[in-house]
């Protein structure tokens, strides 16, 4: 079964594994949290990240695990700023579509591979992507550590791909007393709106703080001494990132353009789980809907089939930095013989077949917005 995200609903705590599901603080006082979800961009996320610092404003982080790896300093300058990070999943998968040992594996490897990346504790609170849950990630949650389940009330639909900077800024505006406000380390709108949305909420008089403090959760801040400046944390980039002329402000909105090692847990054996060599059976379904914020999308990338021990040393990218990833060329596949011609042909509309699907999922993905 899956549970449903609670949209304008306060905090409730299943009787069954005990984890509160959350989706905005108390309506009592006039705070709001920033939170940035997945840090499928390094670039971008070191501009949001300078200009919180430059404003003085916290916020609380929830990257994919795996894409943490694409700039580990970055990781080390939030936990330097003080700012939290939650567990968000090892590899981005649709929970409900795993077994509960699955679930149990991505929130535990997350916080591992987190912890070692950063060098601080993880705040203990899990946001499932896309906001779907089930009561077997509830358990699961909880078996891991982490009594919090945390949603949202308001987004500002920065994945949705095709949505204006002004359309964006306008959904986020919906925050009001206590709203936990969903937005993303990644698309290059993001940047853009951030922005003119703090300049919002203090003419508001609505004040940001992280999830611990909004939520009331026990967390002792991570920095201990000098803060990085905001000149540091851009390292010679942009403030806000190149605009091509009346062009989307699209960007990387999923890990599906970076390819990692499997993890592997400290002592223990690599066990890559869940999504990180096989797709979720129902990729292509629409996930349950989660509040009245935003509709959750389906993954905006196609999930990589899988790939033989060869295949997947060859596709493994290599982090250049904050500009992203690059991959490695793969090895040529050999020459078709005679004999292989029925094969081909069998081949050839198997492979046209398999594409008109991905393009249609692309195109019914790209309808909604990513939540989560
Ligand atoms: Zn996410």
């Amino acid at each position: 079964m899956v549970l449903v995200g609670l949209g304008g609903g306060g905090p409730a705590a299943t009787a069954a594994s005990g984890v509160a599901v959350v989706s905005h603080g108390p309506r009592s006082a006039p705070r709001v949290a920033l939170t940035f979800d997945d840090g499928v961009d390094p670039a971008n996320c070191r501009r949001i990240l300078a200009m919180l610092v430059e404003r003085g404003v916290p916020a609380t982080f929830f990257p994919i695990a795996e894409a943490m790896r694409a700039d580990p300093a970055f990781w080390k300058l939030v936990v330097a700023e003080g700012d939290p990070i939650g567990d968000h999943t090892l590899t981005h998968p649709q929970m409900p579509t795993l077994t509960r040992a699955q679930q149990v594996a991505e929130i535990e490897q997350a916080r591992q591979l987190e912890e070692a990346t950063s060098g601080a504790p993880v705040l203990r609170v899990f946001r499932p992507p896309y906001g779907a849950y089930s009561a077997a990630t509830l358990s699961a949650a909880a078996q891991a550590g982490f009594s919090t389940v945390l949603l949202w009330d308001t987004s500002d639909r920065d994945t949705s791909q095709h949505g204006t900077v002004a359309e964006m800024l306008h959904a986020a505006e919906a925050a009001t007393d206590g709203s936990v406000i969903l937005m993303h380390c990644g698309p290059n709108a993001t940047p853009y709106v951030l922005g003119p949305l703090l300049d919002s909420l203090a003419a508001r008089g609505l004040e940001p703080v992280t999830i611990p403090t909004l939520l009331h959760l026990n967390w002792t801040t991570t920095a201990t001494g000098p803060r990085p400046a905001a000149a540091a944390i851009l390292d010679g980039l942009s403030p806000l990132p190149p605009q091509s002329s009346g062009g989307p402000l699209v960007g990387p909105s999923g890990i599906g353009t970076m390819t990692f090692p499997p993890f592997v847990p400290p002592g223990g054996a690599p066990s890559a789980p869940s999504s990180a060599s096989a797709p979720p059976a129902n990729a292509s379904a629409s996930p349950p809907p989660h509040g009245s914020a935003s509709a959750p999308a389906t993954a905006t990338v196609s999930p990589s089939p899988p790939v033989s021990p060869s295949e997947g040393i060859a596709a493994v990218a290599t982090p250049t930095g904050r500009g992203g990833t690059t991959a490695a060329p793969a090895p040529s596949p050999p020459a078709p013989t005679a004999d292989d011609a029925l094969l081909l042909s069998v081949g050839v509309g198997i492979v046209v077949l398999s594409l008109a699907i991905v393009v249609v999922g692309l195109a019914r993905a790209r309808r909604r917005p990513h939540g989560g």
